[in-house]
């Protein structure tokens, strides 16, 4: 008999989870007004909000913890990721942030100016805020293949490399400040960029002289995917692609609440030691002096020693592998699920499994609020709620797609969990067309509304 699949961990430590009766339920979410970020983190069974800094540390990390150094300047933790850094992505240069966004503040303070625009693949939200906070533009280059659930494409993350030489052929060399690829494409469904893509993308840029700096949040579930899915790289280990992805870029940043596996903390990275000095000046004002910047000793230890454990083989296995597990679960009862499934979670096509609800009436948040009654399952909306209106006319953009996202934290749930929350999820499909009616919206703010928007039911 071929042996099964198994975690490639043990659990040394527990947190204990609260369950609660559909009444209860009932009770918690309409006084949250509809609104899952307003749950008590007690109201919820089975937390796939998001994956970031969600994660569980291991012993090791934990070990870390206790031997970080808390000098100010030159601490040895400051030095430990240094030295993790340069071997695992081979940047000689690099600035701690205290997470990803403000990555992504201090390089683009020294980068971007007014009027600038940044392609790329689908850039995640805050990367978007923080090029559109300096009044440049973020241009969206992915393939079109991207944005069918349906199609089983390897590599959905990539970048249609016609359409960004557009971009750089009717821009002035100097409004287009660097290309940002992000891997993998979180916007897309975490779907990842290929090899040669990434090899492509460098080549074109050279030939125009603009910069790549990957938004590197899930290197390592791309690194993964390329091992599995790309021919040529099956037998190279998971660091060894990682040299190799990062060798066609100029820098990155990093969420490190992600891939590292710790529950805060970032940081950049880049080659140009030029740029490496402009940057400091901002991660000094925004941060905190170059050799902490916004994180303390003991989180750098930890986020060092994350980064050896995330770049492992079989870690990224189960872990995506778990993934995929929940997946098949929901694809085999008929739920409409984006395929192929990506690293760090399921999405769910709202208006497929909920044709009868109009996208005025928020179809994925509906579908959000019944897997919560249902289960005290905890996902997230991503659709017309995290659109936004348009900031000119106020009125609502409604995107192609509305999804439920079920992200799945790392090395927290077990497959008794993914189990659960697929039963909850198909006996919502079993009853579907019951599903009448969706929510109008009583309260919201003019951008970002999705975090403290206020609803009822329509
Ligand atoms: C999470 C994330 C960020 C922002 O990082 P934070 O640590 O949440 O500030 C940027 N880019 C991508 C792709 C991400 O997933």
């Amino acid at each position: 008999m071929k042996l099964p699949f198994a975690e490639s961990y043990k659990i040394k430590m527990v947190e204990p989870l609260r369950r609660s009766t559909r009444k209860e339920r009932e009770l918690w979410i309409r006084k949250a007004k509809y609104n899952l970020f307003n749950l008590r983190s007690d109201q919820v069974f089975i937390d796939l909000l998001t994956d970031s800094g969600t994660g569980a540390m291991s012993d090791r990390q934990w070990a870390e913890i206790m031997l970080g150094d808390e000098s100010y300047a030159g601490s040895s933790s400051y030095y430990k990721l240094k030295s993790a850094i340069q071997e695992i992505t081979g940047f000689p240069y690099f600035l701690p942030t205290h997470q990803g966004r403000a990555a992504e503040n201090v390089l683009f303070s020294a980068m971007i100016k007014e009027d600038d625009v940044i392609p790329g693949n689908s850039h995640f939200d805050t990367t978007k805020g923080h090029i559109e906070y300096r009044r440049a533009k973020a241009i969206d280059c992915t393939i079109d293949e991207a944005f069918d659930t349906t199609l089983d494409h390897p590599f959905k993350g990539n970048v249609n490399l016609n359409k960004l030489e557009k971009v750089l052929k009717e821009n002035n060399r100097d409004k287009i400040p660097m290309i940002i690829v992000t891997i993998t494409c979180n916007s897309s469904g975490g779907q990842p960029v290929s090899m040669k893509n990434l090899r492509e993308v460098k080549k074109l840029a050279d030939r125009y002289e603009i910069p790549v700096f990957f938004d590197s949040a899930r290197f390592a579930e791309n690194a993964y995917f390329i091992k599995i899915r790309e021919k040529g790289y099956a037998d190279k280990s998971i660091r060894e692609i990682v040299l190799e992805m990062f060798n066609y870029a100029d820098g990155m940043t990093m969420s490190s609440k992600k891939d590292a596996i710790v529950n805060m903390g970032g940081f950049i990275a880049m080659r140009d030691k030029e740029l490496f000095d402009r940057a400091s000046m901002f991660n000094i004002l925004f941060e905190g002096f170059i050799s902490y910047g916004g994180m303390s000793g003991r989180d750098m230890n930890a986020l060092a020693q994350g980064l050896y454990e995330g770049t492992e083989f079989d870690y990224l296995e189960t872990r995506i592998n778990q993934v995929a597990y929940l997946g098949e679960k929901l694809k085999e009862h008929g739920v409409p699920v984006q395929c192929p499934f990506g690293g760090h979670a399921i999405f769910v096509d709202a208006k497929r499994f909920l044709p009868q609800i109009p996208q005025e009436e928020f179809v994925a948040q509906t579908l959000a609020i019944e897997l919560y009654l249902e289960g005290g399952v905890r996902g997230v909306e991503i659709g017309t709620l995290l659109a936004d209106r348009d900031p000119e006319t106020r009125e609502n953009r409604f995107p192609e797609l509305e999804l439920l996202r079920l992200t799945i934290p790392r090395r927290v749930y077990t497959r008794d969990h993914m189990d659960y929350v697929a039963a909850a999820l198909n006996n919502v499909y079993d009853r579907r067309e019951y599903i009448r009616k969706g929510f109008v919206i009583t309260k919201e703010a003019p951008i970002l509304r999705h975090f403290t928007v206020e609803l009822e039911r329509a």
